[in-house]
């Protein structure tokens, strides 16, 4: 079987496989889990991420127009915390 999770396949996919974890924030992260929240929707998350209950999840922002940078990801937790 081919590893889908590491090596040179990654490279083929969308920003390498990487980006922001909609539900702890990480940049820059490996999204190849998905956790699924309570409306049955499924989200690319990291590792760490792959395990949460549907709970959880629901409290996943969206990280469509986020960047890489610290900025972002500071306004991004600060929105989280307000909700
Ligand atoms: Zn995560």
């Amino acid at each position: 079987m081919a590893k889908t999770k590491r090596g040179k396949s990654l490279w083929n996919t969308p920003s390498k496989g990487r980006g922001t974890c909609p539900i702890c924030l990480s940049t820059r992260i490996k999204l190849l889990y998905s956790a699924t929240n309570s409306d049955g929707k499924t989200m690319p998350v990291c590792k760490k991420c792959s395990s949460v209950n549907a709970k959880t999840a629901d409290k996943a922002v969206s990280t469509v127009n986020l960047g890489f940078r610290g900025k972002l990801r500071r306004e991004l937790n600060r929105q989280k915390q307000t909700v």
